[in-house]
């Protein structure tokens, strides 16, 4: 379980999306959760990303300081991804 940093609700990992900032120093959504770098989760929902990024929890998260043009990029991306269905789970039997 992980917390969102927006609602700070504990949820499932695959409910949640990964924030990272990169040893680039870039800040990015990482669907994948595979990227290396310092993470943050959010709720699959731009709701909690917003709320997220207003309150400096994922500035916070992250150590890192974003700046108006990269919020805007991931709260377009999280739009994107949230209207996007739940990939389904390999190997488990379905419903
Ligand atoms: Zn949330």
């Amino acid at each position: 379980m992980r917390m969102c940093v927006g609602c700070r609700e504990m949820k499932e990992k695959r409910e949640l999306i990964r924030i990272v900032r990169t040893p680039e120093g870039e800040t990015l959504i990482d669907p994948g959760g595979k990227k290396s770098g310092r993470g943050a989760y959010v709720c699959r929902n731009p709701e909690c990303l917003k709320r997220a990024i207003k309150q400096k929890q994922l500035e916070r998260q992250l150590q890192v300081s974003l700046t108006e043009e990269v919020s805007q990029a991931l709260i377009a991306e999280m739009n994107r991804l949230s209207e996007m269905k739940l990939p389904e789970a390999e190997g488990e039997p379905g419903t």
